[in-house]
């Protein structure tokens, strides 16, 4: 049921999702358009700013029901793109996309009217 965002993010943004220890995108496909802009976001950035490190994507995950986005390298403007992509996850449904509230009764997480009683058939 849980779509795998690793390997379509990492055949989109290789650079950025090539270190050998990341395994896995740890949230629903809801966020893969939200995550796919920030790394289009991001490559734009270094595409013109060649003296900037290289990003490397450490992790990426839902916490305390919003998108965390570790990764090293590019400057202050990555910085910003990272942190709107994540406050913008705050308010974007995990499962579909649409426009969501963070809630929930046992955990926070950030669903639409649609998946309010959502939940993954595999518990993670
Ligand atoms: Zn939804």
């Amino acid at each position: 049921m849980t779509e795998n965002l690793f390997p379509i993010l990492r055949d989109r943004y290789p650079e950025f999702f090539s270190s050998a220890s990341l395994r896995e995108i740890r949230c629903l496909p809801g966020w893969l358009d939200l995550i796919d802009e920030l790394c289009r976001t991001l490559k734009n950035h270094l595409d013109t700013h060649h003296e900037l490190p290289p990003i490397e994507v450490r992790q990426v995950k839902e916490k305390f029901g919003g998108l965390r986005f570790y990764y090293s390298g590019g400057d202050a403007v990555c910085r910003d793109a990272v942190n709107l992509a994540q406050e913008r996850s705050l308010s974007t449904c995990e499962v579909c996309g649409q426009i969501g509230t963070l809630g929930g009764e046992e955990w926070a997480r950030v669903r639409c009217a649609d998946h309010i009683n959502w939940s993954p058939s595999v518990d993670r």
